[in-house]
């Protein structure tokens, strides 16, 4: 039987951790949550196993990263995939990137496999490659990376502090782009064993 597949929406919602918000006031948690779910839909379709660390806009109870790495390592999981959306300073960053953690060399190919796929299927993209210095925001939600058995990475979707990327990150079609890059991407993965 195939292994899971671990999707997760980073953060929990508007009550507790709404993630980055963009200048339009949308929410990082609701973006990561709907790419998400798009993910999971075209996974379904390919009768690939697959099960969300959350499917709710705003999860109630807690936004406990351990539970999520749990999730993943009850499943022994043959991957994890963390959704978010980036947030800078500056207005006018632009991008996404995916994000390893060292020590977890299993998750590089699966990164790989994914950045090939953003190139071939969002050419126009910028896609910041292997950002080793984050910030604290950033190492903390390494810990799913770090945490989860299976290889895992962490995709940022886009700038939400960007006007234009925030609107972008809220449209169907790009939503479904993004979703469809990481399909691609993992499934060519899994079939490279
Ligand atoms: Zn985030």
């Amino acid at each position: 039987m195939a292994k899971m597949i671990i999707i997760d929406p980073g953060h929990a919602g508007p009550t507790k951790d709404p993630g980055a918000v963009g200048p339009g006031g949308t929410f990082e948690s609701d973006r990561a949550l709907e790419i998400g779910l798009k993910v999971k839909a075209g996974l379904m379709r390919l009768n690939i196993p697959v099960t969300m660390t959350r499917e709710m806009y705003d999860q109630p109870v807690t936004d406990d990263l351990s539970y999520r790495t749990d999730l993943a390592n009850n499943y022994a999981a043959a991957a994890f995939i963390s959704i978010h959306c980036n947030a800078a300073e500056s207005p006018t960053a632009v991008g996404c990137e995916i994000w390893t953690t060292p020590g977890q060399t299993g998750a590089d190919s699966l990164a790989e496999a994914v950045l090939g796929e953003f190139e071939k299927q969002m050419p126009g993209l910028y896609l910041r490659k292997d950002t080793s210095d984050g910030d604290g925001d950033k190492e903390a939600r390494f810990y799913v990376l770090k945490y989860t058995d299976a290889p895992a990475i962490l995709i940022e979707t886009g700038f939400i502090s960007n006007p234009e990327e925030e609107a972008l990150l809220a449209t169907d079609a790009y939503q479904q782009q993004v979703a469809q890059v990481i399909i691609d991407g993992l499934v060519a993965w899994l079939k490279e064993g």
